[in-house]
């Protein structure tokens, strides 16, 4: 009989802790870095003049009470600027925020609300950097907080709802516009002027409907956990010196040149077409690689495709690396993540087919 009692006493129990955790909310940190999402104009009219990264964290987070039923949010306020104009000292000292608070077990999520402009290095760079399974999820806006139907609001609200959800563990650092969820590593800003700014030339990982992530696919490629590269590994506040030349018709050497003085340890070539150099170009490149040992990078200025490793250029011949279908901008930070490692062209090579 006392037995008995006990063991529906156990059974009730287990099923209070079971209810219990299938109600707990999760606890999702909002790290506020400035941006549009921050923005304030003079009045609601003013969708596209305006004055980025003016409003502080909580305030952004006490605009969207919804957030509080998905989440037991708090706020950090890690940086209050535009995000052209974040530095390497910015990006580490953020990831090392980053890094920090998802070590500690009573963080399940971080949100970080961000300028739009550079939202894509930054998510790049926390995915090569942070080894954790927990969502990362980067959010902004197109519109500051003041106008008539800001995105912001919306976007911060589906980002919190992905933030606390166990589906988006282990899927590498993502980004939340405008309803759909991207993967840090493809997406980018593709257009400069509306509420559907954030592209993926290969389709976005899902979208949130109503606080409700919905998943069609995922990413092959190598981030967070499974990545070689660790923001504990990294000293300083800043990263080797990589930079990137634009390619176009009539161009002339002297950017590259003026780089190479400057002490770049790596040229990103944003070439034309399947990032190709002109033939006039090339001598210089050439030159910079075998006598300055300055790593050349070629990608592209065309947003969709990918470079061909010997196509256009011969790269095994001349040591040079394809940044495969990485744009000039993740191919800037990832190159410097490998002169972190390497000074070997084929083993950044590798590292550009694998992340
Ligand atoms: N240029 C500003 C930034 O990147 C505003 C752009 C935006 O957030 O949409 O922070």
């Amino acid at each position: 009989m006392i037995n008995r009692t006990v063991k529906s006493l156990g059974l009730a129990l287990t099923l209070l802790a079971a209810s219990v955790s299938l109600y707990a909310k999760n606890n999702v940190v909002v790290i506020a870095t400035g941006g549009t999402i921050a923005g304030a104009g003079a009045s609601s009219t003013n969708s596209a003049t305006y004055t980025a990264a003016k409003v502080p964290v909580d305030a952004l987070i006490n605009a969207v009470p919804q957030i509080k039923d998905l989440a037991n949010v708090s706020g950090v306020q890690a940086l209050q600027i535009a995000s052209e104009s974040i530095t390497d000292k910015e990006l580490l000292s953020l990831a090392r925020q980053v890094n920090d608070l998802v070590k500690k077990p009573s963080v399940n999520g971080i949100v970080i609300t961000h300028g739009s402009d550079t939202l894509e290095e930054t998510a790049f760079f926390l995915n090569l950097v942070i080894h954790t399974d927990k969502p990362i999820v980067l959010v902004g806006s197109m519109r500051p907080s003041t106008a008539l139907s800001a995105d912001g609001p919306l976007n911060l609200y589906s980002a919190v709802a992905l933030a606390s959800s166990d589906e988006a563990k282990n899927k590498g650092v993502l980004v939340l516009m405008n309803d759909s969820i991207f993967a840090a590593r493809d997406v980018t800003k593709g257009i400069n002027i509306h509420t559907n700014a954030f592209v993926s030339q290969w389709g976005a990982l899902g979208t949130v409907v109503e606080k409700k992530p919905y998943w069609f696919r995922n990413t092959l490629k190598r981030h967070t956990t499974s990545s070689e590269f660790n923001i504990e590994h990294i000293k300083g506040d800043q990263l080797p010196v990589v930079q990137i030349v634009y390619g176009s018709d009539s161009m002339i050497p002297d950017a590259y040149v003026a780089y190479a003085k400057a002490g770049t340890k790596a040229i990103v070539n944003a070439g034309t077409g399947n990032g190709s150099v002109a033939s006039y170009i090339v001598p210089t490149l050439k030159q910079l690689h075998d006598e300055q040992g300055i790593q050349i990078i070629r990608s592209s200025r065309v947003a969709q495709g990918f470079v061909l490793r010997n196509a256009e250029q011969p790269d095994d011949k001349y040591g040079w690396v394809a940044a495969h279908d990485l744009n000039p901008q993740k191919a800037r930070l990832l190159a410097a993540l490998a002169l972190t490692k390497t000074t070997d062209a084929n083993e950044i090579q590798r590292m550009f087919w694998q992340y």
